[in-house]
């Protein structure tokens, strides 16, 4: 069944689609009752009047009536697939026929009740009063659609009262009552609207808020890269599938060489832009679906590569390094040459035990990298 929190965890694409999604599961779940009460309501009346013995044929007919519209509202589940337009257009359709059957039901019973009393007595006032509460339950429930909500209100109650108006003129008084209370029932049906919508606002609102609220919390905030946080769980969550599996799975660690130097002579700003120039770079580098570029540190990045052997790792790393070798970033009048050291390797799955682990050993050979002189690849062997 629709759970309102799997939807809002679902978070569809935008207000409209929530909405809708969420009116179907509403709308499935309300409806239910509805036949129920209305039998009850046939039961009552029907005991009152003794027409179990009087109208067997009536009673029986509306009783299975009632019975087959509970199966049928009850059996007519929404589509699987909610984002499906169609299906669940088509769905929604019919299943108003079912709540509009309904109405149409009781209407004609309560008809019959009127015509047979040819007066307000207990037993009529018992019909008129279940018509009233079922008309003030749809006001309350259909309110997420309000023309079908009126429709309702409408069939349960309106040709009656014409009949009544034209054939039985002991029931005109509480014809003109009906109709008072119908003008009523036309302001709550529009105010209980408004409160669904106001309701589904908050909702939605909640959702991107908190969609946002995620989203911000992966990302470096300077460059647009995942952060350290999300870099450690992705690469925690790829380490162990590929450990599982034994497939490939490579890291590259990057660490900018003397990018002091770029601060202290062109300013933090000219740094800064360094940075988001680095991350663009790096973007366009790796843009396979899978691969995850973050930056984990001040001006240290790294590179997950699902599915990659060490050798064609090193390829990438080495291209990588080319482009930042031969793309300066332009600043003012000049532009700013930066370089890298680099470490990069395959996980080797019989010398590493975790992903800190791998993560050390070819940190290590980013530093080793520096140490042989900076601007320069090096592959990590096992750690010392
Ligand atoms: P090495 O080649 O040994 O790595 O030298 P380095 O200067 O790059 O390394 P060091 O660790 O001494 O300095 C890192 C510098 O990175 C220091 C800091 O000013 C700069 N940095 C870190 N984060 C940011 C940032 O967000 N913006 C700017 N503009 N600079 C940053
Ligand atoms: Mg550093
Ligand atoms: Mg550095």
């Amino acid at each position: 069944m629709i759970d309102i929190h799997a939807l809002m965890e679902r978070a569809p694409a935008d207000r409209a689609q929530y909405r809708w999604q969420r009116t179907i599961g509403d709308f499935y779940q309300r409806a239910l009752a509805g036949s129920v009460f209305y039998a009850l309501g046939c039961l009552v009346t029907a005991w009152f009047g003794g027409y179990f013995s009087r109208y067997p044929a009536l009673v029986a007919a509306v009783l299975l009536l009632f019975a087959l519209l509970t199966y049928l509202r009850r059996t007519h589940r929404p589509p699987q697939d909610l984002n499906d337009r169609l299906a669940t257009k088509a769905w929604w359709t019919r299943h108003w026929w079912m709540v509009h059957g309904g109405s149409i039901v009781w209407c004609g019973f309560f008809a019959a009740v009127g015509v047979i009393e040819a007066g307000p007595s207990l037993v009529f006032s018992i019909a008129a009063l279940c018509t009233i509460a079922y008309t003030s339950a749809a006001c309350e429930v259909y309110s997420f659609d309000r023309k079908q909500a009126l429709l309702v209100v409408v069939l349960i109650q309106l040709p009656a009262m014409a009949l009544f108006l034209v054939e039985v003129p002991p029931l005109r008084a509480l014809v003109i009552v009906l109709a008072v209370y119908f003008v009523y029932q036309l302001a709550h049906i529009r105010r209980r609207g408004r409160e669904y919508d106001a309701q589904v606002d908050v909702e939605y609102a909640l959702i991107t808020s908190r969609a946002e609220v995620q989203r911000l919390s992966q990302q470096d905030a300077l460059t647009g890269l995942a952060n350290r946080r999300e870099y450690e769980t992705t690469f925690g969550s790829h380490w162990h599938a590929a450990a599982r599996q034994r497939t490939a799975l490579a890291l590259i660690v990057m660490d900018l060489d003397h990018f002091k130097r770029v601060n202290d002579t062109h300013g933090h700003s000219a740094g800064d832009a360094c940075l988001r120039h680095v991350a663009v770079l790096m973007q366009e580098r790796f843009r396979r679906g899978g691969d995850l570029v973050a930056r984990i540190g001040g001006e240290e990045f790294a590179v997950v590569l699902p599915d990659t052997s060490a050798e064609e790792a090193v390829a990438m790393a080495q291209a990588l390094r080319d482009d930042l070798v031969n793309h300066p970033l332009p600043w003012e009048s000049h532009a700013i040459d930066m370089t890298a050291s680099i470490g990069v390797d395959a996980i080797r799955w019989d010398i590493d035990t975790s992903p800190q682990d791998s993560y050390r050993r070819i940190d290590d050979a980013c530093y080793a990298a520096k140490g042989n002189g900076r601007n320069q690849v090096v592959q990590a062997g096992p750690s010392p």
